[in-house]
């Protein structure tokens, strides 16, 4: 099967209110694209994050924008609040500077503090 990809109003909409809601200020949710995928081969992930390195923002004459991907086969099957981790987490990995870089796992984009950002949005 052939991976193809479709643009992702709902996930948009849910990006926009983690954004908002945790204090993501430094992120421009109108350049932060939103795709869903099928019919992709691996196994195990369920999003991932994409960005326009420098290069291309000056190649293209464009500034950053990043993109979410989330594979739909396991990404819908999830009940709403683990999309919302999910969610969290692809935002963790765009760098205050909101540059064209991506932030590590390994200090930065943990577990810790999905939850931490999880609960936040919960008790508002
Ligand atoms: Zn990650």
């Amino acid at each position: 099967m052939r991976i193809s990809y479709h643009p992702a109003d709902d996930l948009d909409e849910m990006v926009r209110e983690v954004i908002k809601k945790a204090g993501m200020s430094y992120i421009d949710p109108d350049r932060v694209l939103c795709f869903r995928s099928r019919g992709s081969r691996s196994k195990r992930v369920i999003a991932r994050c994409y960005s326009l390195p420098k290069i291309w923002q000056m190649g293209l004459n464009t500034s950053a924008h990043y993109i979410i991907e989330v594979i739909a086969e396991r990404f819908d099957r999830l009940p709403h609040e683990e999309k919302v981790k999910v969610v969290i987490h692809e935002l963790l990995h765009i760098p205050k500077a909101f540059g064209g870089g991506l932030r590590p796992h390994r200090g930065y984009v943990t577990n810790r503090a999905v939850n931490e950002i999880f609960s936040r949005l919960k008790s508002q």
